[in-house]
């Protein structure tokens, strides 16, 4: 296992805020050249300061605008799909049009920067792929969390595959699986469920270390996959106990 990224390219969708933005630093102080990337411009802006790390706008929803990044931007040694969006409600309750957005976003969305990345990796004979998915997935059922939990399983289930097809070719596939950390999406669920301190208590009690992640715990588990070398196809839960 290597200890740094020096001389790596690494390429993070949704960079600008989250554990996509702790992500870009972290890599960034481990030696690599970082293409932090995101649709918001504005949040991008707060990392444009810092020297290894270069800025990039990119909708992961856009076929061609993946595609030409990867056009411009040449092979990369690391690919982290950061890129995901949470829908509220069960089966019952998701509206019209959900499930397709959660699909579109949460997993087509890596699908496109996989096969944008991939023959640049192919031709290095090493790459290192990394998809983030979710406790709430295959791994737990999470209450009110029905199109996010059945596109986080996909997640894990393209991951798996990818890891299949190319672990001949030098190519690691695995996926990262949170429990609930806090970022700027997190605080938005908390406010748009009513009682502030209430709902935050809740979501802390989930977790049997009382507490909410932080980005940066994340963001060290992405570091140790992009150097560990013996393992491909896994799911890997970081959630503070919560599938214990
Ligand atoms: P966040 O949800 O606060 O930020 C998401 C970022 O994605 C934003 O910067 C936004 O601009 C960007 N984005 C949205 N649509 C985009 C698009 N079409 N193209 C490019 N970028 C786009 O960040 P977070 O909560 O750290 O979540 C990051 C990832 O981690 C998501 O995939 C999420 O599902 C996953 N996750 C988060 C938690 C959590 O509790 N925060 C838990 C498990 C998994």
């Amino acid at each position: 296992m290597t200890s740094g990224l020096q001389g790596k390219t690494a390429f993070i969708t949704a960079a600008g805020q989250g554990i996509g933005k702790a992500t870009a630093l972290t890599f960034a102080e481990a030696g690599a050249t970082v293409i932090a990337t995101d649709i918001n411009e504005d949040a991008l802006a707060q990392l444009s300061s810092e020297a290894s790390i270069r800025t990039l706008k990119l909708d992961v929803l856009d076929d061609k605008a993946v595609a030409a990044a990867f056009a411009e931007i040449g092979a990369v040694d690391v690919l982290f799909n950061c890129a995901g969006f949470v829908h509220p409600g069960s089966v019952l309750e998701m509206q019209d049009g959900d499930l397709d957005f959660a699909f579109d976003l949460n997993v087509k969305s890596m699908v496109r920067t996989i096969r944008a990345a991939l023959p640049g990796m192919i031709d290095r004979g090493e790459g290192c792929i990394i998809n983030m998915a979710s406790v709430a997935s295959s791994m737990k059922g999470v209450p009110n969390r029905f199109a996010y939990s059945v596109t986080k399983a996909a997640v894990i289930g393209l991951t798996k595959s990818v890891a299949a097809d190319y672990v001949a070719k030098g190519i690691r596939c695995n996926a990262i699986c949170p429990g609930t950390v806090e970022s700027p999406s997190l605080q938005d669920r908390m406010r748009a469920q009513g009682d502030y301190e209430t709902v935050r208590n809740a979501f802390k009690e989930r977790q049997p270390m009382g507490r909410i992640g932080r980005p940066d715990e994340i963001a060290g588990l992405a570091l140790y996959l992009a150097g560990a070398t013996y393992t491909t196809g896994q799911a890997y839960a970081i959630d503070g106990g919560w599938t214990i």
